[in-house]
């Protein structure tokens, strides 16, 4: 039988949701053109924004600098009403107040941070439909007066940002997110789309399920930031490996520094101002106002390194970042994909740096052991830890490792991580496994003796130092069995056999006691590969991405445009100074150099390069002008 012929009120009304479909997804485009200056949509963009226009919940996983932001932006300027954003970013909501501001989109934010005065303001306007974009700390919304507030204006969305905060899994738990279920409860229908750039499969169900995010469709992107260069390197004196690398690879460029402890963070801040690079410190332990002052100062210049504790940096969406450099191990993957990935949002070349050594595993025991929680909780850390040690030790890829871990498969090796540039060697390490291992178990056995691998590795190079003596060490068997190999790789030795988990480090002096594990090696035969220790990875300088892999590479200047591209950096750095507010939000380096290259010497010719939007060419289009003709 034929199909049967729908009555016509249906058909009728059939056509008319397409013909509205069609229509809003031109005015989905419309807005991205005309208020961000952009001209497509990246990746997923344009199906998340179409479905939250539609009425439905998102949830999205997309890494730093994959666009999150215009996933809920341009909904909130589609739909009716006001959209409604739950960021933990309070210390930024000016920023980005100013930068929506500066594109012609009406945004307020309320806070702690707020005068009451101002916050009645911006209440008034939400109440009054007079915003696009209203950002909410999420304790907020604990209080009932937050609440019967939003129900007095008219809602188009709730966009939950750094949705992982929500998991207790993952490392950057917020209680105040627990209370965000709240959102659906009482406004089921207002569409809800959270998101984060942590989404292991474990943080990503938690989201799903406390957030009550079931029916929520799920768009997951890649994960890899191609032109982020992912380089690991043995920690020998991290302060000067840490100039080094600076001067040789990012002299001028701005980057951020993390350190595991407030001292640190000082004195690695004063080392490099000492030396030419002009560093600021960042953590918790600065009073509110130096912290917000020296944010303030990195994010408004050009070329500054900040030097921090991991207190520093979520949301913080400088698009030039050119490295990120790790004085200290990570606790986790996830918080050191977080921390890298605000190396060179805006697409351009990058590097993401490490130093890593024996001290950072038994400090990092250290701090699992003293750690509050119960068992279960300290087991999560080691995890954690685990999943960190195996990434530092990897002899493959990087970046197919990174990308492993959260879910997602990559068959190539990736031809942009230190692996893959110098492909370390391998080597049969059984033998000297057995040397370390059997010296922890007679001291243990023998003699009830527990130490930390420093005085191992004296023992094995046969080195009579004082403690050897107190101890009549000299007398063990294993004494001096071990000067087939150097200091350094003896501690190489150690680490490894640490971070596979063939030995374990415990308590204040980080003594090493073996493992099960451990008893394979010495008596069952199983064998040790290990990744020989090199004194200095070559360094390779951070490449552009792979053509083809990124959205959009930066425009290559000709060297007689460069004067120009500077020239417009100077107006940039005037104007922005002049309105108070960050250079890149008048405008991104990607955008200055695109008018460098084609030189426009009309509003419209203008208007068609990437990033300039009309509020902006309205704003900036004479200025931009003159400065294209001047030079
Ligand atoms: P995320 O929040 O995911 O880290 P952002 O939303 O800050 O990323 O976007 C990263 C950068 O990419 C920003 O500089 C933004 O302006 C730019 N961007 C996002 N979407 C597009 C697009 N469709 N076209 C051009 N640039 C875009
Ligand atoms: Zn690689």
């Amino acid at each position: 039988m034929g199909r049967v012929t729908p009555p016509d009120a249906t058909s009728a009304s059939l056509i008319d949701s397409e013909s509205l479909a069609h229509s809003e997804s031109g005015a989905a485009q419309e807005v991205l053109g005309r208020v961000f200056g952009y001209d497509s949509f990246r990746g997923d963009q344009r199906e998340i924004v179409q479905h939250v226009i539609d009425g439905g919940d998102a949830l999205v996983l997309m890494p730093t600098g994959g666009g999150k932001s215009l996933c809920y932006q341009v909904p909130a300027l589609v739909r009716p009403g006001v959209g409604v954003v739950i960021s933990p970013l309070i210390a930024l909501m000016q920023d980005q107040v100013d930068a929506l501001s500066a594109l012609g989109v009406r945004a307020g934010f309320l806070n702690s941070t707020q005068f009451p005065d101002e916050r009645r303001m911006v209440e008034a306007q939400f109440v009054a439909g007079e915003l696009d974009l209203l950002y909410l700390a999420p304790e907020r919304l604990r209080s009932e007066a937050t609440a019967q507030l939003l129900e007095r204006g008219k809602i188009s969305l709730f966009a939950i940002d750094e949705a992982h905060c929500v998991s207790q899994w993952g490392h950057d738990f917020r209680p105040d997110y627990l209370a965000l279920s709240v959102l659906h409860e009482r406004w089921p229908q207002v569409p809800r789309v959270a998101l984060t750039a942590t989404a292991t499969a474990k943080t990503r169900d938690e989201i799903i399920e406390r957030l009550d995010l079931g029916s929520a469709r799920r768009f997951v992107s890649s994960f890899d930031r191609p032109n982020i260069q992912y380089r690991i390197e043995p920690k020998n004196r991290a302060e000067r490996q840490l100039l080094e690398f600076i001067r040789t690879e990012h002299p001028g460029d701005a980057g951020i520094v993390y350190c595991l402890s407030r001292n640190s963070v000082e004195k690695t801040a004063s080392f490099l101002t000492e030396n030419g690079v002009p560093a600021i410190p960042y953590h918790a332990g600065l009073d509110n106002r130096t912290r917000a002052a020296n944010q303030a100062r990195f994010l408004r210049e050009d070329g500054l390194v900040v030097v921090a504790t991991i207190a520093f940096g979520m949301g913080i969406d400088k698009p030039d970042v050119r490295f990120v450099a790790h004085l200290d191990l990570p606790k986790s993957v996830e918080g050191y994909y977080q921390e890298t990935g605000r190396a060179g949002r805006d697409g351009l070349a990058s590097t993401a740096w490490m130093v890593y050594g024996l001290n950072d595993v038994v400090q990092q025991r250290k701090l699992i052991d003293n750690s509050e929680g119960d068992a279960a909780h300290r087991r999560q850390l080691q995890l954690h830890l685990d999943a960190m040690l195996a990434l530092c030790e990897t002899v493959s890829c990087r970046r197919g490792q990174l990308l492993a871990y959260f879910g997602q498969s990559e068959a190539a090796a990736c031809g942009n991580c230190d692996t893959c540039l110098t492909p370390p060697e391998s080597w049969d390490g059984t033998v000297a496994a057995q040397k370390f291992l059997s010296a922890v178990l007679r001291l243990d056995r023998e003699r009830g003796q527990r130490f930390g691998a420093g005085h191992i590795v004296d023992i094995l190079l046969g080195k009579t130092n004082p403690k050897v003596q107190q101890h009549a060490h000299h007398e063990l068997s294993v004494f001096g069995v071990g000067a087939d190999l150097r200091d350094t790789e003896w501690r190489g030795v150690a680490r490894q056999l640490l971070a596979q988990g063939l030995l374990a480090v415990h308590g204040e002096y980080g003594v090493l006691t073996l493992t099960e594990a451990s008893n394979d090696v010495l008596f069952s035969g199983r064998q040790v590969r290990l990744r020989r220790e090199v004194e200095r990875a070559a360094a390779k300088p951070a490449r552009a991405p792979k053509s083809g892999k990124t959205p959009k590479a930066a425009v290559d200047l000709a060297p007689e445009d460069m004067a120009l591209f500077e020239k417009l950096r100077e107006w940039r750095a005037a104007t922005a100074k002049e309105q108070g507010v960050p250079a890149y939000v008048v405008f991104h380096d990607a955008t200055l150099r695109e008018i460098a290259a084609s030189k426009p010497n009309s509003l419209a010719q203008l208007g068609t390069v990437s990033g300039v939007g009309e509020n902006k060419l309205a704003k900036y289009g004479e200025g931009v002008l003159e400065t294209v003709a001047a030079a």
